[in-house]
């Protein structure tokens, strides 16, 4: 399938085609983001920031304004678009027919938009038939969760499935390259921590809720979930990892069937045979030190869930680390799988 990148010169735009390389169901065919961008060469109108060489074929493209009329001939369209553009942006496209997989925030909460991580929710990708933007169902939008949402769903569904989650306290150690490109001023992130990230705390506890809800009768119903999140940067490059205390609405009898618990869940995608699916989607460390952003955020092609440190708690049920890639799994290759996923499941419609 031809695909575009809206936001291409972003740090999620990077990493999109980076990761888009060589796949084998989809090429990039078209490139767009701002104003002061559009006109320019890519490899004059972005400062990539990728640790492999930008692909010539990509360099020499020249980046286009983010007008559906532009991407003439493009199946679908990866959105890395910062939030301020996105919503107007996107349901342009959406409405000229040309179906959106996006990263940015303002189409996640919408009741008729899928926020998927496709090992969570999958079944959730019916709400499109619920969406308006077109007459005949070939323009929708399908959104993937905040960075820390990601880790967070894919860690509390095996328990949630199991014991129902109750009330979840959360610190996250976010990484600098989730702030994107400049991101984070050097004196302010260097030898520190910086603990507030504006706007991420409020989008955790809603993302998590919707991401765990039942679908029943082409809706949601959604969990009551207490989440009190503190959410820090700190100078890693790419990893975020989550500090969780969870009380669960079924104790468990023992630390012992927690791991079972993880153990023995059953990825719902795994026949499907997706590109970007991992091998093993979550690993549970049983070393102490165990996991690090440096030593295990790229394993996997950086789509692994990563836990750790999981003990009994002795104020609610159980504690554990999670981390994940926050720029693959967290935003780009969360997407990607998110259109293997629609593809095989027979989603994308010809005018
Ligand atoms: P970024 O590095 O700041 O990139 C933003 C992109 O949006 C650039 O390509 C920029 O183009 C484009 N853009 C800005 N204003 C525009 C406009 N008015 N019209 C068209 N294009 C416009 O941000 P990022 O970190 O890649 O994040 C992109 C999106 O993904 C955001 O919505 C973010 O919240 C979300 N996200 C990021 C992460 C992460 O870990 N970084 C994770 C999950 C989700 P120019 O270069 O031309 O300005």
């Amino acid at each position: 399938m031809n695909v575009g990148i809206l936001g291409a010169t972003g740090a999620v735009g990077q990493k999109f085609i980076r990761l888009l390389q060589n796949h084998p169901w989809f090429k990039i065919e078209a490139l767009g983001a701002s104003q002061r961008s559009a006109g320019k060469q890519y490899n004059q109108a972005t400062n990539w920031i990728e640790d492999v060489p930008l692909p010539d074929d990509i360099a020499s493209k020249t980046v286009l304004e983010c007008r559906p009329s532009e991407f003439k001939g493009i199946d679908f369209v990866f959105s890395g678009l910062d939030s301020s553009a996105a919503f107007e942006i996107e349901g342009a496209f959406a409405k000229a027919g040309i179906p959106v997989i996006s990263n940015a925030k303002n189409y996640r909460m919408d009741e008729t938009v899928p926020l998927l991580v496709p090992e969570v929710n999958p079944e959730h990708i019916e709400l499109i038939k619920n969406q308006k933007f077109t007459n005949n169902g070939s323009g929708w939008i399908v959104t993937n969760p905040n960075c820390v949402a990601v880790p967070l769903s894919m860690a509390l569904k095996p328990l949630h499935d199991t014991f129902g989650i109750e009330t979840v306290i959360l610190t996250t150690m976010q990484a600098v390259s989730g702030a994107g490109y400049p991101g984070v001023a050097s004196l302010d992130i260097l030898g520190n921590v910086v603990p507030f990230i504006s706007g991420e705390e409020s989008k955790i506890k809603p993302e998590t809720q919707k991401l765990l809800a039942n679908f029943e009768d082409g809706k949601l119903n959604s969990p009551e979930i207490k989440l009190q999140a503190t959410a820090t940067r700190i100078p890693t490059i790419n990893g975020h990892m989550l500090s969780a205390t969870v009380k669960l609405r079924q104790s468990p009898s023992d630390l012992e069937e927690i791991k079972k618990t993880f153990l023995n869940w059953k990825n719902p995608i795994a026949k499907l045979d997706l590109p970007s699916s991992p091998e093993q989607v979550i690993l549970v460390h049983e070393e102490d030190r165990y996991p690090q952003p440096r030593l295990h955020a790229d394993q996997e092609g950086g789509m692994q869930l990563h836990i750790g440190r999981l003990r009994i708690s002795e104020v609610f049920d159980i504690s554990f680390v999670a981390m994940a890639h926050n720029t693959i799994r967290g935003a780009a290759g969360g997407a990607i799988l998110n259109a293997e996923l629609l593809v095989k499941k027979g989603i994308f419609k010809k005018d």
